[in-house]
């Protein structure tokens, strides 16, 4: 990811800034399309993961549907030229402003989280002599096994339709004509890896289309969601995420009748490992217990550390770099630098931040270029003025078309 070239570019600009390799973004992609194509699989790219308008550009680029949760999101999907017959819309809490806007973008389909929900829409829908597509959001208990924070799909979440109200659900599509029934939708949770997980949703939802249908409802739509997840840990040797096997396991275990399609909704796992927040150390505080290096990027640029106490690589670039370089022609020599453990943080006046505790690097100096990896996803559209900071610069690779 970052070559010779690359970090004198870094060395001459203003840090901190989002540093997108839309060579790996597109690698992402085409793997992503590859393996979903050869079964007829469809992707919408889950916008909130990242509103870059250059990434946004490039997945739209290829294909892909956008998965939506707010009007604004809704609007800058048609903005960047996604087909409207592929835009689909969730979120617990739409307000009437943003329904209306989706209903009159002519929105392929609004994910529905809760009876009052559908009555709601289907008010608005007649209101404007529209029918809208729907899908019902159910809420499998299906525990995506990662951390709780981002969980999504138990009985315990605000997200979602329970089983348990699923006549009510019936009733209320039976009177209102101004919805269109197309599906299910679920959606368990983020950064999920273990597939056995993915295994246990397939026999929900089977479970859950049995019951629609048995109640004559014909399914045309199975929405999975998404939550892959990616490799914080490698993010050099493991940047593609295993997009075979998550498909795989959809063809395997889902009971898909003819006609029907399946959808699913990536976000984290087509952009996480584009982007690497580039940051400097203002300060090396070294202390009787506790070695710090302050750096000049915090909270206000990328909020996953202290939001959801999320694990990032972090790199010294100009001194891995400068070791690397003593034995030119073999870069990836171990370098002989003395390694010491920093507590890694922002400059913001708050104590949660904090990139990472005890994070072993060669010793760093002011000025040094830190690498905070994996941050393509919810990282710049987290990013925030508080403190009056200013808004975070994004940088593109060279080859960026
Ligand atoms: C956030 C979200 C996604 C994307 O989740 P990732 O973990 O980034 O893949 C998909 N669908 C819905 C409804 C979401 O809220």
């Amino acid at each position: 990811m970052f070559n010779n070239n690359t970090i004198q570019r870094f060395n001459d600009t203003e840090t901190p800034f989002y540093y997108y390799d839309m060579g790996v973004l597109r690698n992402t992609l085409d793997a992503c399309r590859d393996a979903s194509s050869k079964y007829g699989f469809h992707v919408h790219y889950a916008m909130k993961a990242n509103f870059n308008p250059k990434v946004v550009d490039m997945i739209q680029s290829f294909g892909f549907g956008a998965d939506c949760v707010s009007g604004n999101e809704v609007k800058s999907a048609m903005e960047h030229g996604f087909d409207k017959g592929k835009v689909v819309f969730a979120g617990v809490g739409k307000s009437d402003k943003e329904i209306n806007l989706a209903l009159d973008a002519d929105i392929f389909c609004f994910n529905v989280e809760s009876v009052q929900e559908l009555e709601i829409i289907n008010d608005l829908a007649k209101a404007k002599n529209k029918v809208a597509g729907i899908a019902i959001r159910i809420n499998p208990n299906v525990d995506a096994h990662t951390h709780h924070y981002i969980t999504t799909g138990l009985d315990e979440n605000k997200f979602g339709i329970n089983t348990w109200q699923l006549n009510d659900v019936a009733e209320t599509l039976r009177k209102c004509a101004n919805l269109k029934f197309l599906g299910i939708h679920f959606h368990i949770g983020s950064q999920i890896t273990d597939m056995e997980v993915y295994r246990s949703l397939c026999i929900r939802i089977n479970e859950m289309q049995d019951w629609f249908e048995n109640h004559g409802f014909a399914i045309k739509i199975l929405n999975t969601g998404g939550g892959l997840g990616v490799d914080y840990y490698n993010p050099d040797t493991n940047t593609i995420p295993d997009f075979e096997s998550y498909f795989k396991v959809f063809s395997k275990f889902l009971n898909v009748k003819p006609g029907q399609e399946v959808h699913f909704e990536l976000g984290r796992a087509l952009v996480a490992q584009s982007a690497s927040l580039i940051s400097r150390v203002l300060y090396v505080k070294n202390g009787q217990k506790k070695n710090f290096l302050i750096l000049d990027a915090g909270m206000t640029e990328l909020m996953r550390p202290m939001l959801y106490q999320a694990y990032h690589t972090i790199e010294n670039l100009s001194r891995e770099r400068e070791a690397k370089s003593e034995g030119a022609d073999a870069p990836d020599t171990p370098h002989t630098a003395p390694q010491i453990k920093y507590d890694v943080v922002g400059p913001i006046c708050e104590s949660t931040d904090c990139f990472r505790k005890d994070v072993d690097l060669p010793q760093s100096y002011r000025g040094d270029l830190i690498a905070i990896r994996t941050a393509g996803a919810y990282g710049e559209v987290m990013a925030s003025n508080y403190n009056l900071r200013d808004h975070v610069q994004s940088v593109y690779s060279e080859t960026a078309d």
